[in-house]
This record gives structure tokens, sequence and C-alpha cells, in this order.
């Protein structure tokens, strides 16, 4: 009989296992719920909150993906019955499965600073997923004074993008330079160390001095209250006020998943590192952010790579060959400007232990370089970025 298969999600994630499980195994029955009828993608769109891209080259449709033969249906699913085999949607459909593959990626844990709930978010804007929350910050530092201040706070790890915080930094510090001088940009961190922080300060001394500084953990900077009627954030040493404030907060696998049974009590889904079969619910795999991969970061890269590879392991069990263990990567570009970036790659291991680095592997983009090797990151980048959505979304 013909294998029925259910995506859960269609961002990087799961669109892109889409096509590839479609590729494999062009008999299955395979059927794609999204939520929205388009997709705004978040790497780049810190671009867009820096006034240096449009949104609209952001957003991407599901023709392609129909037209490739899978059933796409946008509902935003209530229920995943693991034990039936059944996915329900909001519209009251259901769909049986035999095999289930979530990409629900991330949801906010609104609970974890006082004062930010989803309301709060309408005034501080997260933009942590892509949309009007990005053209809501992008107006907010379009309407601010010369001479304001803009806040960010940055959650505890782990959370959706490692670096994209301080490549949003640095984009609303060029914006801040270039527009409006006197400002400024603080950045309260409930971490002491980030991801290519040495390159991101370099680049912050070097391209919007005097323009950005930032607090970590050490220093108190873990926004723990803030307050959008006076305009205020709280740590544990300070009250700050904000003409703007970017609120990021911290995060947990996409609400779905813990409906399904699949997110374990840190909030995140536990897999096997080569099939990516649930540890809690056996015939559902879960891919993207919503997954404890570590050290694999939740990113794009590493969301598209766990579906391609996913969906090889998922057509080899369907076929009854055994699972085949692959080394996995991933590479993070990070703009400092709107034409300079930076990059970080890794390389690892999955099996029994998990998912490794492989020691001696990977590395980062040189410090003190010159502007050309930055330049050219930033083409690569680009790049990348049509590449990946290109395999996402056809
Ligand atoms: P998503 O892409 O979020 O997809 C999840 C999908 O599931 C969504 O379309 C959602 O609508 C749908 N969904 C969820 N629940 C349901 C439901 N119940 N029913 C139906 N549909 C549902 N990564 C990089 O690699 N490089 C970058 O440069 C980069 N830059 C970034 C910059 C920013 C500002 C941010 C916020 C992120 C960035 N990322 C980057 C990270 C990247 O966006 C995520 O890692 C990636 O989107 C994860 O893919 P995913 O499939 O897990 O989740």
């Amino acid at each position: 009989t013909r294998a029925r298969i259910v995506i859960l999600g269609g961002g990087f994630g799961g669109a892109t296992a889409a096509r590839f499980i479609k590729t494999f195994l062009p008999e299955a029955s395979v059927t794609l719920i999204e939520a929205n009828s388009a997709y705004i993608a978040c790497p780049f769109s810190n671009l867009v909150v820096g006034g240096e891209r449009d949104i609209a080259e952001q957003t991407f449709g599901y023709d392609q993906t129909a037209a490739a033969g899978i059933t796409v249906v946008h509902d935003t699913a209530i229920a995943v019955d693991a034990t039936r085999h059944t996915v329900t949607g909001q519209s009251g459909a259901i769909w049986g499965y035999d095999r289930l593959i979530m990409s629900p990626g991330i949801d906010f844990r609104w609970d974890a600073i006082e004062g930010y709930g989803e309301e709060a978010a309408t005034v501080f804007p997260h933009a942590w997923k892509a949309g009007q929350q990005t053209l809501l910050l992008r107006r907010q530092l379009e309407a601010m004074q010369d001479g304001g201040t803009v806040v960010m706070s940055v959650p505890p790890a782990p959370f959706r993008c490692p670096p994209g915080p301080y490549e949003r930094a640095s984009l609303i510090a060029q914006y801040l330079k270039t527009h409006k001088p006197r400002s400024k940009l603080l950045i309260l961190d409930a971490q002491d160390q980030f991801s290519k922080q040495p390159l991101f300060e370099e680049a912050w001394a070097e391209l919007y001095p005097g323009i950005v500084e930032r607090r970590g953990a050490q220093d108190f900077g873990r926004v723990i209250s803030v307050d959008p009627a006076v305009r205020s954030l709280a740590t544990e040493f300070e009250t700050v006020t904000a003409d703007v404030a970017n609120v990021i907060p911290p995060q947990k696998a996409g609400s779905i998943a813990h409906n399904a049974g699949v997110a374990d009590a840190t909030g995140w889904c536990p897999v096997d590192p080569v099939t990516f079969a649930s540890l809690l619910q056996p015939d559902i795999h879960v891919i993207g952010d919503a997954i404890i991969a570590a050290p694999m970061p939740k990113s794009a890269f590493a969301a598209n790579l766990q579906a391609k590879l996913c969906a090889l392991q998922v057509s080899r069990l369907l076929a009854g060959l055994p699972p085949q263990p692959v080394p996995l990567t991933n590479t993070c570009y990070s703009f400092t400007s709107s034409n300079t970036a930076i990059s970080i790659t890794g390389v690892y291991s999955a099996g029994e232990s998990g998912f490794r680095s492989i020691e001696g592997s990977g590395g980062l983009s040189p410090m003190n370089a010159d502007s050309y090797v930055r330049e050219n990151e930033a083409m690569q980048a680009k790049t990348w970025f049509d590449t990946i959505t290109r395999q996402a979304f056809g």
C-alpha cells in the first residue's frame, strides 16, 4: 500500500522535508500541513529591521510545493494522536499517517519575563518570528528621534539563531549611525558569552564606535521584568527606559510538539540523532529548532540539513533498510553591516552519544580581515539564502 507521510510545519525544516521525501519516495502520499499561506523567512530579516531589505524578498509561497505532487493544506494542527497516528486541524479535518515529520519551530515562554506577554509584544516587539513583528520594529526605529535609546533584551540559551541578536544589533547600529547618530543601542544580555563574540565586538568597535553598549549576565544584563506602559525594562540591578525596545523572550519547542508528547521537561524535543525519531513517541520524527541537537545550533541551515537526512532515513525505514549515520554541518552567516558578513561553521557526528562536534573541524572567519574578506562573505551569505530557499520552496 501507498505510504502516508504527513509533514507538520512548512518552514525551513518541514518544507524541505516534504520536497525531499517526495523525491526519494515518488509513490508515497505526502501531505504538508502549514498554518500560513505564505512563509516569511527569518534569515536576512535583520536587514529589513535595519532598513536595507524589503520584506517581500523574505516571503515564499507553496505553489512549487504543490506542483511537486505534495498535498499542501493550510490549517493549524491542534492535536496529534500518537497512538492512533492522526493529526487534527482547527478546521476539523483529520489526517492519518504512517510516519509524521514535525518541524514546528519555536514558541515563546510568555511567563518568563514579568510583564512580557503577547500584548506587550505589540509595544516591545520580539521580531523573532518574521512578519508583522519585523515591520513593527522597523517602523519604531524609523519613528524614533535622533538621540534616542534602543534597548535589546537577549534571552539565555538555547534559543533560535544564537548569533541573530548580535547581527540585529549590528544592523540597528548601522541605521542609527547613518540616520540618527546621537542615538545609542544598549544590549541587555542574559548570556555572558555569545556566538562569534570577538568578531562582532571587533565590528562594533570599528564600524559603530560609541553606539553599541552591552551588559552580559555577570553585569546583571538579564531582563527580569518589563513595563511597556512606561517603556521600562528592569534587571536585578537597574531599570532603564527605552525609546524602542526589542525584547527577545526565552523560547521552547512549538506548542504542537508539547501537545503531541514529543517535548520533555526542558521544553524541547529529544530525538534519535540518526533518524530524528522522537525518543518519546515512535513513528513521529522531529527536526529543526524544536529538537535538542546541541552543539548544533537552532538555524535554518541546520533545519534544512536535518530535513534532508530525516527524509533519507524515513525512506530507508519504509523500504525495510537500516538507517545510515551521516555527519552533519552548519554554517551561520551574520551581517555586520549591509555589505559585510562573518561566519561560523561546525561539523558534527551523529550516533549513540548524540550530536558531537568533530574535533579539529569547523571554524570562524578570521579576525582583523581586510574588508574584501567580509564583503566576500556577505556575497556567500546571499548565495546561501537563495540556495536554501529554493530547496525549501522551489
Ligand atoms: P520555522 O521555520 O519557524 O517553521 C515552522 C513552521 O511551522 C512555521 O511556518 C509555522 O507556521 C508552522 N507551524 C507551527 N505550528 C503549527 C501548527 N500547529 N499547525 C500548522 N503549522 C504550524 N538561520 C540561519 O541558518 N541563518 C541565518 O542567517 C538566520 N538568521 C536568523 C535571523 C533571525 C532574526 C531569526 C529570528 C532567525 C534566524 N535564523 C537563521 C534561524 C531560522 O529562522 C530558524 O532556525 C528556522 O526557521 C528553523 O526552521 P524550523 O522549520 O524549525 O521552524
